[in-house]
């Protein structure tokens, strides 16, 4: 199903730039080289051109680059044109492309075909797309572990061990008599114990991963004035909510994501929950519920010289129970108190100033602690949820198999499908809409 057709995409970011960046793949881009710098280029050399048009005018000068297959990042033909960075610029000399034959590549389509070419496999493909969409430094750096290859390894460890232990069981299928036996001279339930024990600590690694990937939703919450603005712009570090002393004015939810010790935090200030005949504040203040019901935490702000009031403990009351939630009682500097942190079961309270920034680290802590966050270890997986789902099916159908090494053809269908389930992480046998789903996702011209 390899589509082959040559496809070309402005594989830089759109605007001005110093330089930007047109890229083709194909089978044989000879007829490109023709037509674009008028001369064939060698392999893998910078080669200073001039980038023509249709009536052979010049469009740009700048550096073309031809990586012949299979040493490409597609595993087919490239043509890089490296010209000046201008949107129109750009622009001729993606239309010259389409022009020689090519098409404008899909989202994801350049790493799509390295992919189908096996230059990478599927979670080293998806690591591409985290690299370039990683919020923070340490997403970042754990992307590009799973690009080179870290993530992948670990499965196909699994996979190998799974298919080893089956091809035991299958062989002890075809002799019966001897099953018992059979078993016990390979281990089969110590060698199960070992795989669940590790398979358990890469789930639990990918869980870390998958939450510095996506980030902590927070909803804000509280009454007008209490300080929420102040404190949204006190963790992101500059002045980007607007603080206004009038009660209602923040309307509409204002999302901001925040980097909070290496995890992206996603917070939205909802707008002032307040009892309103408004009808616009109450647009708003359903949207407010929504926010909250859709997040993972919820930081409800007290003004501490007022102490909580009666719509606050509304507040809390509303409060889904499954979701976590953070008082902070703000404004110590004018309420004579000092930083503190109280735990207690179910509502946390957390004392800060976001005014003058005392206790906000609390705060921060407090966040981190609560979202399950472990620290930054170098074993952990930048891994989506559709991973995560993958080990947890494995580990369970591999908790299935335990106790039945007397049933051995149970033991054996759930040994498969826990493979199975681990096959769909790297890509090996997946359905070709999941394909889709991955890679329509991606940037143009990567
Ligand atoms: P919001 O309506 O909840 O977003 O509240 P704002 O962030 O707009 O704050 C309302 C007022 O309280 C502003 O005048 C802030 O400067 C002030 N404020 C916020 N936090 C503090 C604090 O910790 N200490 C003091 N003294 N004033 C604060």
């Amino acid at each position: 199903m390899q589509k082959t057709e040559p496809i070309a995409a402005i594989a830089t970011a759109p605007g001005r730039g110093g330089i930007g960046v047109v890229r083709l793949s194909g089978p044989d881009l000879t007829a490109f080289m023709d037509g674009l710098v008028g001369k064939r280029l060698p392999a893998r050399r910078a080669v200073v051109s001039d980038f023509r048009g249709m009536g052979n005018e010049v469009i740009d000068r700048g550096i073309a680059v031809y990586f012949p297959a299979p040493h490409s990042y597609t595993g087919e033909d490239v043509l890089e044109l490296q010209g000046h960075g201008g949107i129109v610029v750009m622009q001729l000399l993606l239309k010259r492309c389409l022009e020689l034959g090519a098409r404008i590549a899909e989202p994801g389509e350049f790493t799509r075909r390295a992919y189908l070419n096996d230059k990478l496999d599927l979670a080293q493909a998806e690591a591409v797309a985290d690299l370039i969409d990683a919020s923070t430094a340490q997403a970042a750096r754990h992307a590009l572990r799973s690009l080179q290859g870290a993530f992948s390894v670990r499965i196909n460890e699994f996979i190998r061990e799974l298919t080893e232990l089956r091809a035991f069981i299958e062989a002890a299928l075809d002799f019966p008599e001897e099953e018992v036996d059979f078993l016990k001279q390979v281990d089969a339930e110590e060698r199960l114990t070992g795989l669940r024990k590790r398979l358990q600590a890469v789930l639990a690694a990918s869980r870390q991963g998958k939450l510095l990937r996506e980030g902590l939703h927070v909803a804000l919450a509280g009454q007008p004035n209490v300080g929420k603005s102040s404190l949204l712009n006190r963790l992101a570090g500059e002045d980007l909510a607007i603080v206004t002393a009038i009660p209602g004015t923040t309307r509409d939810a204002i999302r901001l994501s925040v980097d909070i010790c290496g995890v992206p935090a996603h917070i939205i200030d909802t707008a002032g929950l307040r009892e309103s005949h408004d009808p616009v504040e109450q647009i708003g203040i359903a949207r407010a519920w929504a926010a909250i019901e859709a997040a993972d935490a919820v930081l409800l702000m007290v003004d501490a010289t007022v102490g909580e009031t009666e719509a606050d403990r509304a507040i809390l009351r509303r409060l889904p129970p499954e979701i976590p939630c953070i008082r902070v009682m703000n404004k110590i500097d004018l309420a004579g108190r000092e930083p503190a942190v109280v735990k207690q079961v179910g509502v946390s309270t957390v004392w800060l100033s976001a005014l003058t920034g005392r206790g906000i680290q609390l705060l921060r802590e407090a966040l981190l602690e609560l979202s399950g966050w472990r620290g930054d270890g170098e074993g952990i997986f930048l891994a989506r949820e559709r991973h995560v789902a993958a080990l947890e099916a494995a580990g369970m159908h591999l908790d299935r198999a335990v106790g039945l090494s007397r049933h051995l053809e149970l033991f054996a269908e759930e040994l498969r499908l826990a493979q199975t389930g681990l096959h769909a992480i790297t890509g090996q046998r997946t359905a070709d809409e999941l394909l889709g789903e991955i890679f329509t996702r991606f940037c143009i011209g990567k």
